[in-house]
């Protein structure tokens, strides 16, 4: 393993001042071991760490940057934003701008209001779900994450519906006891559960492509099911985009699908590298929000120009330049080249992808649909893979358990390196 100094010195100070050193857990790189880069900048698919050595960034802030570091024109409209203000605690146009773009691309979503993180987006969704169908219950699914708020943050349950146990400390119980976990796939625990709870269920979130355990692609049928199951019992179907909206198509998997939930939720794309949330659905279901109606919801840094305006720049950029279209190239490109190096691996990995999200699966089996949990040995190699690749300049995601995020500035270049890498690693691993 290559030597960071300056970020282990780094990391040293941080750890005395900040939890674990770090502001979001996977980031202290606790799944593979060793000390977290510190990154000094990012430049394109490229990320520069503290000691100044360059590596093909596959994380991509997790999503967020789907142009890459630093787009110029990205920076450009933050620069020129913050000049004239950084946040005003007032309404501004580019909160009109972004909000027309969200609102004509994804289909059946009639207005949108903007939060600051994921997490927060996901949190106003149910509770105007909530207020709109009169209900408390709210049906998530094992391996889908939702962001950190409290009745969501809950164990992933197994074979039958299970109730909701909290899967962190500080969450009450009481408030996850609203929650119902099922599994990913099953549309006979869908149909037991609303055969028995139905009628107080508010809403069934789930990730259309779950992202946040690996890479588990669903059958078109089975969202299909929850679009049924939903309708039919007056409860609301919300599909958390936060990854996948403006990721695999600019409307989103319900574009991909056709299959248009009654709210959807974003983040990561559309704040361009900026903190946004967004969370939207049809005029009548918004209408519950204040100040048109009873159900609270506010945010003082909430819809901030500065983030709008990168978050606008880079819906434009993707619209203008083919952005989908040209992703997809460089993503399927990346299946081709990296697909024949994973057969040949010395243990069994699957290549997972959709659209630019990709994942190797080091389960034993095929590549699950389901939150299955890799074992102890897969874990391993996978942090083997991890560090081996680290040392050749490629960073990709600090656990076997996240997905690969390919961007714009990923060039012929990079997917040569990647592959190379990727083969010389894996000899490293027998
Ligand atoms: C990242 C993520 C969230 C949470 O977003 P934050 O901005 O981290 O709060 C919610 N849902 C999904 C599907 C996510 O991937």
């Amino acid at each position: 393993m290559t030597k960071h100094p300056r970020s282990e010195q780094l990391f040293e100070r941080a750890c005395r001042v900040i939890p674990g050193g770090v502001n979001s857990p996977v980031r202290a790189f606790k799944a593979v071991g060793g000390t977290p880069l510190f990154v000094q900048r990012g430049e394109g698919q490229h990320l520069i760490d503290a000691d100044g050595r360059k590596y093909l960034d596959l994380v991509n802030s997790w999503g967020a940057l789907i142009l890459g570091h630093a787009h110029p024109a990205v920076v450009a409209a933050i620069v020129e934003m913050a000049r004239s203000g950084t946040t005003f605690g007032a309404p501004c146009a580019g909160e009109v701008e972004l909000a027309e773009r969200i609102v004509g691309s994804y289909p059946g979503l009639e207005q949108v209001r903007f939060v600051s993180s994921g997490t927060e987006a996901v949190m106003s969704a149910i509770r105007v779900a909530r207020a709109c169908t009169g209900r408390d219950l709210i049906v998530k699914f094992s391996g889908c994450y939702h962001g950190h708020a409290d009745h969501l943050l809950v164990a992933a349950g197994s074979g039958l519906a299970t109730f909701g146990t909290p899967s962190s400390a500080g969450v009450p119980a009481a408030f996850t006891g609203c929650t119902r976990v099922l599994p990913l796939d099953d549309e006979a625990a869908v149909d037991e559960l609303f055969s028995r709870e139905g009628a107080q269920i508010a809403a069934v979130i789930i990730e259309p492509v779950p992202a946040n355990h690996g890479l588990l692609l669903q059958r078109r049928e089975f969202l299909q099911k929850l679009r049924d199951v939903t309708r039919k019992h007056g409860s609301l179907l919300i599909f958390d985009e936060v990854i996948c909206g403006f990721r695999l198509a600019r409307g989103g998997v319900a574009q991909l699908t056709g299959i248009v939930p009654d709210m959807a939720t974003f983040g990561k794309v559309i704040g361009g590298g900026m903190p946004v949330g967004g969370f939207g659905g049809s005029r009548e279901i918004m209408k519950r929000l204040a100040p048109l109606g009873d159900t609270y919801q506010a945010g003082t840094l909430s819809g901030n120009p500065v983030a709008m305006a990168a978050g606008i720049t880079t819906l434009d950029i993707m619209i203008k330049e083919s952005g989908w279209e040209r992703l997809e190239q460089i993503s399927a490109a990346v299946e081709r080249a990296l697909l024949p190096v994973c057969k040949d691996a010395p243990f069994p990995i699957h290549f997972v992808r959709a659209g630019s999200l990709f994942w190797m699966s080091f389960h034993d089996g095929a590549a699950p649909r389901t939150a299955a949990s890799m074992s102890q040995q897969a874990v391993q190699r996978y942090s083997a893979l991890f560090h081996a690749m680290l040392d050749r300049g490629v960073y990709l995601p600090p656990s076997a358990y996240e997905a690969c995020f390919l961007s714009l500035a990923h060039t012929n270049a990079d997917i040569e390196q990647l592959t190379r890498a990727l083969r010389e690693s894996l000899a490293t691993l027998t």
